[in-house]
């Protein structure tokens, strides 16, 4: 899953062409209790998402969610330990202590009298959000804010003790500074938290052992991916993660709720995916992981799917094992119909754009993307989480069998909702005309200029015989992006949107122009501390294309205006902006088809890069007030089987008014099948 992570607060509505994998659908009003925002603490603000056309599902499908969901959940303890190996036991203490001050969770300690109390809850809080004691995206440990007399005195009331040795690295900035390490000249696990080597084993012995076991065949299994490395008497041994294994406890559980879920399979192809997923997990054996992997690609009939395991490998400083992660979800059928009304007008797309003929494919073919809805995270996508999924990560299967990329739209439906009246709008939106028109448009316009992007952007257009994408060089990836974001604005605006019935009507594509233009020119820049210039590819293609209109508006379809010591973008002309659009289109097409690398660099060099100091500071300024939390999650919904009274099943119902704080209690009381040590 190449993770599309939502990493700072510029997802409002205002900046949603930030994201590159946002999609709508309708809500279904049904529950007036429903809020988007849960819990904002530290830089981290919890929210809510619906699980949108659950309730219209079959019993059987409905039957299948659950047990997936059951499975998702139950290795919750996994990665906790992956992450580091003291997490576990400060969870617990502290948990503890919690339950202790609070009558079993009855009550918070939010407005506790003593200081140190809600601290502590603040801290348990963080513990859960990180899923450890490490930041989970700086990576740096956080420290409590309660004092470690304090924790001990409130330890031994809760009558629960806990080693010096974990008390030490709960408290002393020293100790396991970086769940991982990533500079350069360091041993990379010896100054990595993260558990997937055992103590004592250096970043060279490692290395050695996984080059001496690398499988070199045509289809290789990928060793590593679920085992910890330890030495045992100077030796190297591989602890896999496998029932019977490393980790058993939570993988019998896991293995127990697939079984489960097996009755409840749509297809047979969805069969022979749990039955692989069951045997990997009973075997730890990499050849049926490829099975499974191959499994899973094939299957693309069944509406519900899943991921659930040991997949990503970021967190291993060597970026060999994979981290315990699950997510289930189903087919989102609506949308996935606006992404194949794209694919199938790519042709006339192709043929309608402002590019030179010689350039233009003769025959596009469109891709359809698959949107889905998500209905329970757990693992590494809980509570953060990752908004595409792209799998598998080996490249041989990719090859030979394909790949699934999806975009979850439900996740950023729920991101759009809940920034809703944070301010956003308010601040950097030059009037209340161009604000309403966000607010009605600017979801649905990000929705279609992202599948357009997708679905016929990246895929138009021809390369002159003998160039290849490598002549771009360092640029390529820039200017590639800028080339599909342009092809999405240039049709955003195309009355061929309306009249397939993707737009409403003829203006609403303002919103979405008015969105990239001032994300591009403005409000992006939250994400680039001072001094620092533009490196990220999206947000270099989404500077070059704001600021190359801005120079060439002639004509002053665009300008930054100042009112009161503010500046705010100011559109004068839309239908001059989209001819800009269209102009810039078929250079960066040009660029793109001769491989022309020196205008390539110029134009990233002229436009992408560097950033106005002074424009940055204010909008620095203005955003900080806003008091935003850069990085979000979510709580799950909760799903309970509904038996009649033969205790057979008759329904599966789903609730969402579970609250963050209740929710981890019951996961870390229902879903915690670990031992202290594993
Ligand atoms: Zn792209």
């Amino acid at each position: 899953m190449k993770k599309t992570f939502l990493l700072t607060a510029a997802v409002t509505i205002a900046a949603l062409a930030v994201l590159t994998n946002c999609k709508k659908q309708t809500t279904e009003n049904n529950n007036d209790k429903f809020t988007y925002n849960v819990d904002k603490f530290y830089d981290l603000e919890v929210l809510r998402y619906r699980v949108e056309g659950f309730e219209q599902l079959s019993l059987q499908q409905k039957q299948l969610i659950y047990y997936l969901s059951e499975a998702a959940l139950q290795g919750r303890d996994i990665l906790y330990d992956q992450n580091c190996r003291y997490n576990l036991r400060i969870r617990r203490a502290v948990e503890a202590v919690y339950l202790h001050k609070t009558n079993n969770g009855e009550m918070t300690l939010a407005s506790a009298q003593d200081e140190q109390d809600q601290l502590l809850e603040k801290y348990l809080k963080r513990v859960w959000f990180s899923n450890g004691i490490h930041h989970h995206y700086s990576e740096d440990k956080f420290l409590p804010e309660f004092t470690r007399e304090w924790f001990e005195q409130a330890l031994a009331e809760a009558n629960y003790s806990l080693d010096k040795e974990v008390l030490d690295v709960m408290f002393d900035p020293a100790l396991m500074q970086k769940r991982m390490a990533q500079a350069d000249g360091i041993d990379l696990i010896a100054s990595s938290a993260g558990n997937y080597y055992g103590e004592g084993i250096t970043q060279a012995e490692a290395e050695a052992w996984y080059a001496a076991h690398k499988d070199n065949s045509p289809e290789p299994k990928w060793i590593g991916l679920n085992s910890q490395l330890v030495k045992v008497d100077g030796e190297i041994q591989e602890r896999v993660y496998h029932v019977g294994g490393l980790y058993s406890a939570a993988l019998e559980k896991v293995v127990e709720s697939l079984k489960k879920a097996l009755e409840f399979a749509e297809t047979d192809e969805q069969k022979a995916v749990i039955e692989k997923l069951i045997e990997y997990n009973e075997t730890g054996d990499l050849d049926t992981f490829n099975q499974y992997c191959i499994a899973w690609v094939k299957d693309l009939n069944s509406r519900v799917d899943f991921v659930n395991g040991f997949t990503e490998t970021y967190a291993d400083p060597l970026g060999i094992t994979g981290t315990w992660e699950a997510m289930v979800n189903f087919k989102n059928i609506e949308s996935t119909h606006r992404t194949e009304l794209i694919s199938q007008n790519a042709q006339w797309f192709e043929e309608h754009s402002t590019t030179d003929p010689k350039y233009k494919k003769e025959e596009v073919k469109g891709v359809s993307a698959k949107v889905i809805t998500a209905a329970i995270l757990g693992g590494d996508c809980y509570p953060a989480t990752p908004i595409g999924i792209n799998l598998p990560n080996a490249n041989w299967i990719r090859k030979e069998y394909g790949s699934k990329s999806v975009s979850i739209d439900n996740l950023s439906h729920a991101y759009d909702e809940a920034a809703k009246g944070n301010g956003f709008a308010e601040e950097f939106i030059i009037d209340e005309e161009t604000r309403q028109r966000a607010e009605q448009y600017g979801t649905l316009c990000n929705d279609l200029h992202t599948d357009l992007h997708e679905c016929a952007g990246h895929g138009s257009g021809k390369l002159m015989p003998g160039v290849t994408k490598e002549n771009l060089k360092e640029h390529g990836s820039t200017i590639e992006e800028a080339r599909a974001d342009l092809f999405g604005l240039y049709y955003l605006a195309d009355p061929k949107l309306v009249e397939l019935g993707l737009l409403p009507d003829k203006d609403a594509y303002k919103a979405g122009y008015y969105q990239q233009m001032m994300n591009g020119l403005m409000t992006q820049l939250v994400r680039i501390e001072p001094g620092k210039d533009i490196e990220e590819a999206h947000m270099r293609d989404r500077q070059l294309i704001a600021n190359w209109v801005y120079q060439h508006a002639e004509n002053k379809e665009v300008e930054i205006i100042e009112r009161d010591g503010k500046h705010y973008l100011q559109i004068n002309d839309y239908d001059g902006l989209r001819r800009l659009f269209g102009e810039l289109l078929r250079e960066i097409q040009r660029v793109t088809s001769e491989g022309d690398y020196a205008a390539a660099k110029e134009l990233v060099e002229t436009y992408a890069v560097k950033v106005n100091p002074t424009l940055h500071q204010e909008i620095l300024e203005r955003y900080k007030k806003l008091n935003l939390a850069p990085y979000k999650g979510f709580v799950n919904p909760v799903y309970t089987l509904v038996k009649d009274k033969e205790g057979r099943v008759t329904d599966v119902t789903i609730d969402y008014t579970e609250g963050y704080i209740e929710q981890h209690l019951r996961y870390s009381r229902d879903y915690s099948f670990l031992p202290d040590i594993n």
